[in-house]
């Protein structure tokens, strides 16, 4: 029998980082920059304003501006925000300029709308720009100090610089970035893709009728969003009855289309389990029995033509699935990802109630772990229990050779929040 260490290290020796890939910048969303990424040009790009208001040469301005001696300009131009052409601004000239336009040449300052008569002739502060007038005069109430309301081209990010190094997660902030520098692909570690299937001939697919000793497939369902959760594209193939020519089928279909093949059931000694069945003696697959409870039986090897690719049967117990796909699938991807973590968090924890655990296996009981540090059983041990996983946000560990914790002991618990 292997230990879960032992398995897990097994399973993960033999995957690598997927190869990098050029994807739109919103495919890459989550996933992680595989070079570092370089400005090309300066950002800003070029000198441009940050405020509505008028392009003037701060010189104009005489040092008693707010004594009431408003300095008149006269408007020039009008300057809107991509505009290409630019007027030149003189001696005593000023030009209307909108929030991000480029500062035209001559200017070096920006007043404020707020600080000027907005043209309007009347020597009070105008609340907003309005429409641009023929020989047009503003008077301007304030003096503006030399570079004011100018953001400087290159003064957030100079041309040349490394930006987001390789290795960096790609949320929002750094999509944005990417975008910002004109980026719209980035090079990043593709999601993998996971084929999820279930087997057993007792399933039928949520939503459809239930007949005599038929139970939904539940596990396809769980097995794919936690893939998705972990960042990988899933693919979920539907419950295989328990037949391995139409398993063989299957599978066939999907090598092609994935990067990991995740099944449950049909793992253990049972006389239909088919997927032991289709892959027992099969090169390079391996049905192994694990020191832990629940998921003893668990098949892992590689399949397909050449290298192949991975394969990782998960007992059917939907319990014993989803911590199995905890345990060593979601590494898996995780590390296919080139994810800076590949493990859920750990944390210590004290549990509240006492336990009990089978002598030579690890446990893992389903919990709730509260802010405090400590951590409280949902449900028993039944590997059937989806009610009390679905209220679960942890998993406790309790060591193979510990059969009986008190109240109050110190614990493992392995986080499963996202
Ligand atoms: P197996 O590992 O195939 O022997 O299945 C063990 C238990 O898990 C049986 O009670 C199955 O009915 C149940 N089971 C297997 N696959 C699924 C599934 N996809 N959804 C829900 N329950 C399942
Ligand atoms: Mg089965």
């Amino acid at each position: 029998m292997w230990t879960v260490d032992e398995h897990r290290d097994d399973v993960l020796s033999g995957i690598a980082p997927l190869p990098p890939a050029d994807l739109p910048l919103l495919d890459a969303q989550g996933c992680v920059l595989a070079e570092d990424a370089v400005a090309a040009t300066d950002l800003p790009p070029f000198d441009n304003s940050s405020m509505d208001g008028y392009a003037l040469r701060s010189g104009d301005l005489p040092d008693d501006t707010a004594d009431g001696h408003p300095a008149a300009l006269a408007v020039v131009g009008d300057i809107a925000a991509g505009a290409g052409e630019l007027p030149g601004v003189g001696a005593g000239q000023a030009a209307r300029i909108m929030t991000g336009a480029p500062v035209p040449p001559g200017a070096d300052a920006v007043a404020p709308v707020e600080w000027t008569d907005g043209g309007t002739g009347t020597g009070r502060p105008a609340d907003a720009m309005t429409a641009a007038v023929a020989d047009e005069h503003v008077l301007v109430l304030r003096p503006v100090a030399a570079g004011a309301h100018i953001r400087r081209r290159g003064s957030d990010i100079a041309a040349g610089t490394t930006v987001l190094t390789a290795g960096t997660v790609l949320g929002p902030t750094q999509i944005g970035l990417l975008a910002a520098i004109g980026r719209g692909t980035a090079r990043v570690r593709p999601r993998p893709r996971v084929a999820v299937l279930s087997t057993g001939s007792e399933l039928v697919q949520p939503g459809e009728p239930v007949g005599p000793g038929r139970i939904p497939d539940s596990n396809s369902f769980a097995l794919a969003a936690a893939a998705r959760a972990a960042g990988a594209d899933a693919i979920r193939v539907g419950g295989v009855p328990d037949d391995a020519d139409v398993l063989r089928a299957v599978l066939a279909e999907q090598l092609g289309a994935a990067d990991l093949v995740v099944t449950s059931g049909g793992v253990s000694v049972g006389a239909y389990d088919v997927v032991k069945e289709v892959f027992d003696g099969y090169g390079g697959v391996d049905f192994r029995r694990l020191r832990m409870q629940p998921g003893k039986p668990q098949g892992f090897g590689r399949i397909g033509d050449g290298p192949g690719i991975p394969l990782l049967a998960l007992p059917g117990n939907p319990v014993s699935a989803y911590i199995s796909f905890e345990l060593f699938v979601r590494p898996v991807i995780r590390t296919m990802l080139g994810a800076p973590d590949v493990h859920r968090p750990v944390v210590r924890a004290v549990c509240t109630e006492a336990l009990r655990s089978p002598a030579g296996r690890r446990q893992f009981l389903r919990g709730r772990y509260a802010p405090d540090g400590t951590v409280t059983p949902v449900g028993g041990a039944g590997s059937h229990l989806v009610g009390a996983l679905a209220r679960a946000d942890c998993l406790i560990t309790v060591p193979e050779d510990t059969t009986a914790l008190p109240a109050g002991s110190a614990v493992d618990v392995v986080l499963l929040t996202d």
